[in-house]
């Protein structure tokens, strides 16, 4: 590498010059990248009500930590001494194991927040599911899909900075690994601003329904339950594949994907479970739910936790259930929890086994709304 190459700007695309940047970077002391990305959590955790420029009017007050699934009414039923389960994957230990993935205690105070609403905006948007026992009403359902969406995407916008954290965490590396390493980062980036497209797009459609009051923008079938189910979840995803495997969407580059929208309440008596879609023709989420709500009763229970299980981190379990599940059920929920939990975001691949009964119960009744 001669003087000119030295000072043209590094193939690694970091905009700085090849001698400040990749030169002699095998060379370079090692450096620990978890901790870089730990911080960049949190240094990264916007703090900006996600209601903003929406139409739905001027934010006022602080923004406030808001739970997704609703510590008062949701978590505390399914919480013993005040914890509930949650798969966590560990980055650094991932790194080690290659993949590894555990179930940890979380306190409901800590389950599920996120700084996204002011405190004017969660007060007016989410009245009719914090205040009023959750029905199943349209503008439930769309309340309930606008805050998850939102979520989704301060997760998103988190991840945005990923890529300029770990920049220099080939330090000591061969050459060749900087190589796949940078090319990796690149591809991780990409996948994320395609993700953080298309969830934006969701959240700003949601957010418009919601201003004008239009209920018929979003569509869900409603699984009723009678009691409490020993699980509790909300969150979205962008549906590649069918309950069965079969292609819904292509993820062609220049696709907005469409998402499926789930979330449970607890009702005066029992649950329900939302699943929901923006409407278009053909929305892949109304092929999940149609799926769902066509088998036969005693397997829809099954076939809701372990999609919601495979495509799903917002989901926590009632300690003492998981504790008693059999090895093969247990297995099974953690095989889902860690399919394409990967550093690529990988698509979930792993099958849904209708055949394990995982002894919930049964829906009493399903609606569309
Ligand atoms: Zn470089
Ligand atoms: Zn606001």
């Amino acid at each position: 590498m001669k003087g000119r190459e030295r000072n043209t700007p590094c193939w690694c695309g970091s905009g700085k010059k090849y001698k400040k940047c990749h030169l002699n970077r095998d060379a370079q002391p090692k450096e620990n990248p978890w901790a870089a990305v730990e911080a960049n959590r949190k240094a990264f955790t916007q703090r900006k009500c996600s209601a903003e420029g929406l139409g739905l009017g001027a934010c006022g007050g602080n923004l406030i930590k808001a739970h997704t699934v609703s510590r008062g009414c949701n978590l505390e039923k399914i919480a013993k001494n005040g914890h509930v389960m949650q798969y966590t994957a560990n980055m650094s230990e991932m790194n080690k194991n290659g993949g590894k993935l555990t179930i940890d205690k979380i306190g409901i105070k800590n389950a599920s927040i996120f700084y996204g609403f002011c405190s004017k905006h969660d007060r007016e948007l989410f009245s009719c599911i914090e205040n009023e026992p959750f029905t199943g009403r349209p503008d439930q359902c769309l309340a309930i899909a606008y805050r998850t969406m939102s979520r989704e995407l301060y997760g998103k916008d988190a991840s945005a900075h990923l890529r300029d954290t770990l920049r220099s965490a080939d330090k000591g590396w061969p050459i060749i690994d900087q190589y796949f390493f940078q090319f990796a980062l690149e591809q991780i980036e990409q996948g994320n601003e395609f993700a953080r497209r298309e969830t934006r797009h969701t959240q700003i459609k949601l957010g418009t329904l919601i201003s004008e009051d239009n209920f018929d923008g979003l569509k869900s079938i409603v699984f009723e339950f009678s009691e409490i189910i020993p699980f509790m979840f909300a969150g979205a995803w962008s549906p590649f594949t069918d309950l069965y495997g079969v292609e819904l969407q292509k993820g062609y580059t220049d696709e907005i994907l469409e998402q499926v929208i789930v979330s449970s309440s607890a009702t005066t008596t029992g649950t329900m479970v939302c699943v929901s879609w923006l409407t278009s023709v053909n929305a892949p989420g109304k092929a999940i739910a149609e799926q769902i709500n066509n088998l036969p009763v005693g397997q829809q229970s099954s076939a809701i936790i372990q999609m919601m299980t495979k495509h799903i981190e917002n989901i926590f379990f009632d300690p003492e259930w998981h504790r008693n599940l059999s090895n093969k059920h247990r297995m099974q929920l953690e095989i889902l929890a860690a399919s394409g939990l990967d550093f690529m975001g990988s698509v979930p691949s792993a099958p849904i086994r209708l055949d394990l009964d995982f002894g919930l119960p049964n829906p009493k009744r399903s609606f569309e709304v």
